[in-house]
């Protein structure tokens, strides 16, 4: 370990991120150093690199940025147990308080304290992060160090799959299939959902749900998913899974519910969107879910038991490898949506 690292910070406001040589951080009492093996790029990351009105309302440069990152434990601070030096980690990327009520009956997921690696705090684009070491989840030495970075959204689709009464044995339909919509393809088809009917507008992504395993792919630019969907399942999907955050694609998933089934929603919009709550919701008997994150710890052991087994391969979803210089390319690749995950390398 030198004195000095490379990272990829936002140093001021504005569009763009740079690339920075700081001093290398020191863990502290209850802290970790992880050298950072590689990084995922998120769609958060695009906006704060585009610099949207969410990421003025919410960035405070400077900021290293990234989320999504594993690697091993280099160093670890006073009065750490677990992780151990040597370990290999994923992060999670949610910092709790512990303290707080929601965090007290169980639900660490919603902290009202929650704060971002990447986004309210030092984040893994970067040769070395420092973060608390309960953040780090340990994986088997033989999980590539890609596999360990997408394990952080992956566990929004598990979260998303698994929430309320599962998928299994059960008609889905999937809203979007970015790379979270596309993960929990995989999820629900390992969790014996059927039929699973896909909806995305770029047919780049559809291709991949069709070939991940989805029963039915609906470009709503060409067809109506709420017909295909009625049509496929006579009268509607019992589980709706919605990852566009797309207004059109909220509305159209709710109408191809089954009246007394479940809307699991983890898309944001950009803007808030108007519902007709009585017509869509009330008198439709629907369950709607708000997902946020994932939950601290289920859903790593639920999402790492997929992985491990094998029983879900994320690799061909790493569509893109990029050392972490070339960052702009990369960015504008995964912005362009004909890639799925892109990995940066923060040490070549
Ligand atoms: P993404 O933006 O890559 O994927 C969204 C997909 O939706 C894209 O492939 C896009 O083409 C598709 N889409 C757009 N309009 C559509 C339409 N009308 N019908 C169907 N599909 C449409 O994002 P991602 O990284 O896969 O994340 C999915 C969503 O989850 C995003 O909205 C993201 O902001 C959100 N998210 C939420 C949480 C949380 O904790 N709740 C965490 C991470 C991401
Ligand atoms: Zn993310
Ligand atoms: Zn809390």
């Amino acid at each position: 370990m030198g004195t000095g690292m490379r990272a990829l910070a936002k140093t001021k406001q504005g569009r763009g991120l740079e690339l920075v040589e700081v001093p290398t951080p020191t863990p502290g009492p209850g802290e970790i150093l992880v050298r950072v093996e590689a990084a995922s790029i998120c769609g958060t990351d695009l906006h704060i690199y585009r610099w949207d009105a969410w990421a003025q309302g919410r960035i405070r440069p400077p900021l290293i940025t990234g989320h999504e990152f594993s690697g091993v434990v280099e160093a670890v601070g006073p009065g750490v147990k677990k992780p151990q030096v040597g370990d290999h980690v994923s992060l999670e990327s949610h910092v709790v308080c512990h303290t707080c009520p929601a965090c007290r009956v169980g639900n660490a997921h919603v902290c009202l304290n929650t704060e971002i690696l990447g986004v309210d705090r030092n984040g893994g684009f970067a040769e070395y992060a420092v973060v608390p070491a309960e953040n780090a989840w340990v994986n088997p030495k033989g999980l590539p160090f890609e596999v360990g970075a997408v394990l952080e959204p992956f566990g929004n689709a598990v979260h998303t799959v698994f929430a309320g009464s599962g998928v299994s044995g059960k008609s889905v339909l999937i809203t979007g299939a970015g790379p979270i919509g596309l993960m929990a393809t995989l999820v629900a088809r390992s969790s014996g959902a059927g039929p699973i009917l896909v909806t995305d507008v770029n047919p780049y992504r559809l291709d991949f749900a069709r070939r991940l395993g989805a029963d039915r792919v609906i470009n709503p630019l060409e067809g109506d998913p709420v017909e295909v969907a009625r049509g496929m399942t006579g009268g509607g999907v019992e589980v709706l899974l919605e990852f566009s955050g797309n207004e059109q694609a909220i509305h159209q998933g709710l109408s191809a519910l089954l009246p007394g089934g479940e809307a699991r929603i983890l898309g944001i919009p950009s803007d808030p969107i108007r519902f007709d709550l009585a017509g869509e919701l009330v008198m439709r008997g629907v369950t709607l879910f708000g997902i946020a994150g994932r939950r601290l710890w289920r859903t790593w052991i639920e999402g790492t038991a997929l992985v491990y087994s094998g029983r879900v391969d994320l690799t061909p979803l790493i569509t893109h490898r990029f050392p972490m210089s070339r960052y702009q390319e990369a960015f504008e690749l995964l912005a362009s949506g004909r890639a799925v995950k892109v990995i940066l390398d923060p040490r070549a």
